[in-house]
């Protein structure tokens, strides 16, 4: 099926030239000048992916994002955040809120067309699966169930569902903010370190060498398993 890629833009010439130019490469696309209107049919139509203007009538961009993120249907849609040359406190809070990636005005066609490309493949191929099994870990989304090397693992839901976004973003470094919207939920208001201890508890858990999250450094986590 082809894929739907939402364009939430409030300049016209800007919102027609990626029209034109995701069209071109192949994916379906609705277009909205208003930021209130787009919010709507982000939980309305489901796209795959959006483009997202920050300064926008109605209702901006941050808003957009951190409703779009507290929802669950929707806290993992891939956003690419559009900022105004050399904003930087635009891109830093844009991360901030949870988007996948930004770039600057003005930018080229081509170089949207790849970075959607991008974000549709990172969200695509772990979403769907039923189970991962990687490097003697095994994880059953469904059943809820891990184990490793065979040996079933008892985790606290929590734990589950923090390894689970992990692993379902394999190769991302994931900082302690998003995990606490994604993971903990929006509006839980515990502190960064709650994830650390959460991190440190799970490793203990699946007990082996290497683990399978990575601390990086500043950052945040980060799975990863021998097999890549
Ligand atoms: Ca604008």
């Amino acid at each position: 099926m082809t894929e739907m890629v939402m364009v939430i833009e409030d300049e016209k010439e800007i919102r027609d030239l990626l029209q034109y130019n995701l069209e071109r490469a192949g994916w379906k696309v609705a277009t909205f000048a208003d930021g209130e209107k787009g919010l709507d049919q982000i939980f309305a139509s489901r796209p795959d992916a959006v483009i997202l203007d920050l300064m926008l009538p109605g209702k901006n961009g941050l808003e957009i994002l951190r409703e779009v993120r507290g929802e669950p249907a929707t806290a993992d849609l891939p956003v690419l955040v559009l900022t105004a040359r050399g904003a930087e406190m635009d891109k830093l809070l844009g991360f901030e809120h949870g988007a996948d990636d930004y770039l600057t005005k003005p930018f080229s066609p081509r170089e949207v067309v790849a970075r959607v490309r991008a974000l549709l493949r990172r969200a695509k191929p772990q979403a769907g699966s039923a189970a991962i099994e990687r490097g003697g870990l095994r994880i059953d989304f469904d059943a809820r169930e891990v184990s490793v090397s065979g040996r079933k693992l008892t985790l606290t839901p929590r734990e589950f569902d923090l390894l689970a976004f992990l692993a379902r973003h394999p190769g991302r470094v994931v900082s302690r903010d998003e995990l606490l919207r994604k993971v903990w939920g929006y509006d839980y208001l515990g502190e960064t370190r709650t994830v650390d201890v959460h991190v440190r508890r799970l490793r203990m858990k699946l007990g082996v060498e290497p683990s399978f999250i990575e601390t990086v450094t500043g950052a945040g986590y980060k799975f990863t398993t021998p097999q890549g």
